[in-house]
């Protein structure tokens, strides 16, 4: 009997990344043949699409790995069942990726820009942003989105020849314009929208899920919400007698599966006019994927009601406090003494100036870095700070 598995007609047409993508892909993809290349030119692959390699250089780079110890909403000392900002990555990556294999899009650019989309992040979260934001006022300020383009394409040194990670244009132009959303230099493409999009159902979900382990929320405030309401009856009329932990955990798989599924439904919806046309690039700029009006009304309600009960739950802000006032006086302390700066950053200072050289080293560190690099490192300030006996960590 032969055993040797039938020849595919498709064998050879799928040998090339861009071939295979012109299976695979809607004609409104971002397919990596029409890509704009690199800043610095470098030879093709020979099997890994442009947007696979960078998603592997982004995994490969010093800052990702660092997300792991950095907040997402809540530090350590809180407990170990909650997002770090690697994990919210990773979870971004992953609704994302099926949303864009749904809608045929290119899913090794959404990958890459899912796992860069966080990388400028400080350390402590929000709270951290907004201490180096004030501190650089006047000055350009700080923003995280700003800060992930900084470190592809100056702070990563891994390549010899050129600076940064010579990502593909189109990841670097997606996540400028997550930098300036109110006025995006380019209309972002299908797969930066659906990182965007991917990134509030992961958070607004997840966001509640920790905080009702963590006990800053209790299950019945939430079932009063509107979402929660319909999901905890969709997961009730599928199964009975579930503890309220298997409640609460199931509810949180169908409310993403739900914001999934509509997503899928409306992006099919506003895509259908363009699966038969030749060009992708005038789709990219026309349609916007986005939740039904429905969906997003509710989830409007919850992301408000996680701002007032999670973001600014004492807990929360108290670890907030002490982080900010950590990080206020090391950049105080770096700018009046640069030479205290590590020697890569004081270069960084010899061309963009003490206090963008001073953020970056800062903002490039994770929270247990920070706490020790204060405590130790600059004592005379760390003396009385609260945050000392380690409660931060
Ligand atoms: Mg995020």
């Amino acid at each position: 009997m032969n055993t040797q598995p039938a020849e595919r007609p498709d064998r050879l047409a799928c040998e090339t990344v861009h071939a295979r993508e012109s299976l695979i892909l809607a004609p409104y993809a971002m397919h990596s043949a029409r890509s704009a290349g690199r800043r610095y030119r470098e030879p093709e692959h020979p099997y890994r699409s442009p947007f696979a390699r960078d998603r592997d250089r982004i995994v490969h780079s010093a800052a990702f790995r660092r997300l792991s110890g950095k907040t997402q909403v809540f530090t350590g000392n809180l407990g170990d069942y909650h997002r770090t900002r690697l994990t919210h990555t990773m979870e971004v990556a992953s609704i994302a990726r099926t949303i864009g294999r749904t809608l045929r899009l290119n899913e090794d650019l959404i990958e890459a820009l899912a796992l860069a989309h966080d990388v400028g992040h400080p350390p402590f979260g929000h709270a951290g942003e907004d201490i180096l934001d004030g501190c650089l006022h006047g000055k350009g300020g700080f923003n995280h989105n700003r800060q992930a383009l900084r470190v592809f394409e100056l702070l990563e040194t891994r390549y010899a020849a050129f600076p940064g990670l010579n990502l593909s244009l189109e990841v670097l132009q997606s996540q400028a314009a997550r930098a300036h959303k109110e006025a995006p230099r380019h209309p972002p493409l299908l797969e930066a929208q659906v990182v965007d999009a991917a990134d509030s159902v992961a958070y607004t979900t997840h966001d509640a899920d920790d905080a009702l382990e963590l006990g800053l929320l209790e299950l019945e405030e939430m079932l009063q919400w509107p979402m929660w309401n319909e999901a905890a009856g969709r997961v009730r009329r599928r199964c009975s007698g579930l503890t309220r932990a298997q409640l609460r955990r199931a509810v949180v798989h169908q409310l993403i599966d739900w914001q999934v599924g509509d997503l899928v439904d409306t992006g099919r919806q506003r895509l259908a006019p363009y699966v038969e046309t030749a060009a992708g690039s005038q789709t990219q700029q026309n349609v916007r994927l986005a939740p039904s009006t429905d969906v997003a009304e509710q989830k409007a309600a919850l992301e408000n009601l996680l701002y007032q009960r999670v973001y600014r739950h004492p807990s929360v802000l108290a670890v907030r406090q002490r982080a900010q006032s950590a990080l206020r006086a090391m950049y105080q302390a770096l700018l009046a003494e640069p030479d205290r700066l590590p020697a890569k950053f004081r270069g960084r200072a010899a061309e963009d100036g003490s206090a963008r050289a001073v953020s970056d080293y800062l903002a490039g560190m994770t929270d247990r870095f920070a706490v020790r690099a204060f405590v130790h490192r600059f004592p005379e300030h760390a003396r009385d700070w609260p945050g000392e006996t380690g409660v931060i960590e």
